[in-house]
């Protein structure tokens, strides 16, 4: 099938290439993300491949069907960025990587607990000026820290995991438990429970309706004073200015983003030459206590291996009829 690859980095055509080493389709690469300007790109392409920053609103998905396509195909897990309701509407199929490693997203964001925790951004540069003072670096022992995993699917599941080994007392909040992390242990509590127990919180739920905010100046407030919040999902569960103003007094002790909600504008592009547009973004930045990435949970050569097979997969499905096991629908959001 002739495939246009939308928000084409140099890795991803090396990893979508390599798993369509038999040119069985044509793929054809575009920088661009796909968005209203751009849709016209994707006419006579009967696939289109997206990632995250990819703009499926209602009026591209109307613009790719008149242009022919027949197939969305994300490589990402999360698809809050499609209007699914407009793509079955327009006669789009929709498919994705349910998991292409949950284990990158899940390691990434105890790395970026444990960076916090132990400061090793600060440590690094103090290191490389000479200066070998340990004040202000002071951490904490996991062992023992009550930690909050909102949402335990398949990355908040293997986070739960990782972080037993560290001997953490584990909590959860999710309307669909897992029967895993029951047997490891994790109690299942409200969302205001957990706030209120966790010394650390980590998001783990996709971005809907209804998670959107879920973290914001209410739900902070029933946090414990210093706590740690990471977020390796989408940017937009946590209200920035409300996380701001929570550092500012000391009420949120660490921030860990990989996700932002205004990353669209940013991330995934080399911005070093320009100035900084984004205020709130800047102001993140002037905390020592706060680490963002910019949307790397995802990236280890395991998942963007797996990112590409399964796509090609998917649209080999497709190409042949047969039934699409990764299809997302309205039906489909919980
Ligand atoms: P998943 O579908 O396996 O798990 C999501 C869990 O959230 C489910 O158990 C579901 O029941 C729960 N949930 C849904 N709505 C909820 C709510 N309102 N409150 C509490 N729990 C709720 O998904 P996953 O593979 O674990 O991925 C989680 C998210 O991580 C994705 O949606 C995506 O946004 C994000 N992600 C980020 C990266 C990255 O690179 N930073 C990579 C992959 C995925």
């Amino acid at each position: 099938m002739r495939v246009a690859v939308f928000s084409t980095q140099p890795y991803d055509r090396r990893f979508l290439d390599a798993a369509n080493a038999d040119n069985r389709h044509e793929l054809v690469y575009f920088e661009p993300h796909l968005c209203a300007g751009t849709a016209r790109l994707a006419e006579g392409f009967e696939v289109v491949c997206v990632f995250v920053h990819d703009a499926l609103d209602a009026g591209v998905i109307t613009q790719l069907a008149a242009h022919g396509t027949k197939l969305v195909a994300l490589r990402c897990a999360g698809f809050n960025n499609v209007d699914l309701a407009a793509a079955e509407k327009a006669g789009l199929t929709v498919v994705r990587v349910p998991a292409y490693s949950p284990y990158a997203v899940a390691e990434h964001a105890v790395g970026l607990m444990l960076a916090l925790n132990r400061k090793i951004h600060r440590a690094y540069h103090r290191v490389r000026e000479s200066n070998f003072a340990l004040e202000g670096l002071i951490g904490f022992d996991m062992r023992g820290k009550t930690a909050g995993v909102v949402g335990t699917g398949k990355i908040g599941a293997i986070v739960a995991e990782i972080l037993k080994g560290f001997g953490c007392t584990l909590l959860a909040y999710d309307p669909y438990p897992s029967d895993a992390c029951k047997a490891l242990g994790v109690e299942y509590v409200t969302l205001a429970d957990l706030l209120a127990r966790s010394d650390i919180v980590t998001l783990h739920v996709p971005l809907t309706p209804q998670t959107k905010y879920l973290i914001n100046e209410s739900a902070i407030a029933r946090m414990r004073p210093g706590a740690m919040l990471i977020n390796t999902s989408r940017g937009a569960l946590v209200d920035t200015r409300a996380a701001i103003e929570a550092l500012k007094t000391g009420k949120l002790g660490y921030l860990g983003l990989d996700v932002y909600e205004e990353e669209g504008d940013l991330f995934f592009r080399d911005l070093s030459d320009e100035v900084l547009k984004d205020d709130v973004f800047a102001r993140l930045l002037t905390f020592p206590n706060v680490v963002v990435t910019a949307h790397q949970a995802f990236f280890t050569r395991n998942a963007m291996q797996n990112i590409a097979e399964t796509t090609l997969g998917n649209i080999d499905a497709f190409a042949a009829g047969k039934p699409l096991a990764n299809r997302v629908g309205t039906n489909l959001v919980k």
